[in-house]
């Protein structure tokens, strides 16, 4: 089966406020177009924090329950929010755990204070009717052909890291986000509020790391996730016993992937079925909504190949073996080679 083909990557990607973003788009579009555009990018982020003023305290309340789960994944999590916001981390909890109470939604912005979204450069920003699009410095890569490390590479980025953010937006474009409509077969996002990024790889990552105690049969690993898991679901699930057995939890560990890859792929699904003239073929493909999208479904493929994971010999961090001989991190889109290698063998002629 194929996937959604090409993904666009802009040059640069900017921090802004809020506030200074809307501002910040200058079109020389028509005001009309100006306007509906800002509307759009507008609704597109009220709908994704769901802080608008037309979501109901319910809705709202909905949200914030998602996000304390997430970020209950992993006890750092709350410690990198707290640090993200500036704020105290007893502040942040009780704001996202109390869920309803007068002026939360107001507290709740408040604690974006600073630059919070991830955009194509705002000059770059157009509109053509009811087309959004951008201008200037971009290059498509095909996720087929160049996506191979896209998972691994994911995984890299410190969550509520805007700096990492940024740079893995450079080699792959923004991982999810406001789609600039082009079609079904090129996907590229505009902006993004920063948190809803981080949120999405908080959780990409948890199952990350139950991905790698599988793959490298870790004991310690094993034991550290089981344990915490069994703390989460404490008193919600009777067949979690106490049993340090390895040999038990890991077997406990690779059914709940499958239970987190379901659930997370679930609300993604979409095959298309299509005629493909130039080439005469009926064809599936599955569309693929962002590179969480896709890096879930590596994740999956992955787990039924079997694969092998390995360190990378320069950055250290984990990528999906290909081959025997493999000891770097796959090459990046638009790269022959792999970039780890390349750093390596500069440090080693030094
Ligand atoms: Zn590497």
């Amino acid at each position: 089966m194929g996937y959604t083909d090409g993904f666009i990557v802009n040059k640069p990607y900017k921090l802004y406020k809020l506030e200074n973003y809307f501002k910040g788009i200058n079109l020389n579009d028509q005001y009309v177009y100006r306007k509906n555009l800002i509307d759009d990018l507008i609704d597109h982020f009220d709908s994704t924090m769901s802080i608008n003023n037309n979501a109901n305290d319910e809705e709202f309340g909905a949200y914030l329950s998602k996000v304390e789960k997430k970020l209950n994944l992993e006890v750092e999590n709350w410690r990198a929010f707290s640090d993200y916001t500036k704020k105290n981390i007893n502040e942040v909890k009780n704001l996202v755990s109390k869920r309803i109470y007068a002026n939360n939604r107001e507290a709740f912005i408040n604690l974006f204070d600073e630059s919070k979204v991830i955009s194509v450069d705002t000059k770059k920003i157009k509109r053509f009717g009811n087309i959004l699009d951008t201008d200037g410095d971009k290059k498509e890569y095909h996720l087929n052909e160049s996506g191979e490390g896209i998972f691994t590479e994911l995984a890299k980025i410190k969550p509520f890291n805007d700096e990492d953010l940024i740079n893995f937006s450079k080699k792959f474009g923004l991982p999810t986000g406001k789609i600039v409509n082009r079609g079904n077969e090129t996907i590229e996002f505009l902006s993004c509020p920063t948190f809803h990024i981080h949120l999405n790889l908080v959780e990409f990552q948890f199952i990350f790391k139950i991905y790698v105690a599988i793959c490298t049969n870790d004991t310690d690993l094993i034991k550290s996730i089981y344990l915490n898991l069994n703390s989460q679901f404490k008193g919600e699930s009777e067949y979690r016993l106490d049993n340090l057995n390895k040999g038990a939890m890991l077997a406990q560990l690779k059914y709940d992937i499958t239970i987190y890859l379901n659930n997370v792929l679930a609300n993604r699904h979409e095959k298309v079925f299509n005629y493909n003239s130039l080439t005469d073929n009926f064809v599936e493909t599955e569309k693929i909504h962002d590179l969480f999208h896709y890096a879930y479904i590596q994740l999956r493929h992955s787990l039924i190949a079997k694969s092998q994971i390995k360190k990378c010999m320069y950055c250290g961090n984990y990528f999906e073996l290909q081959h025997g001989k493999q000891r770097f991190c796959p090459p990046l889109p638009f790269r022959k080679r792999s970039s780890c290698e390349m750093a390596y063998n500069r440090e080693k002629n030094k």
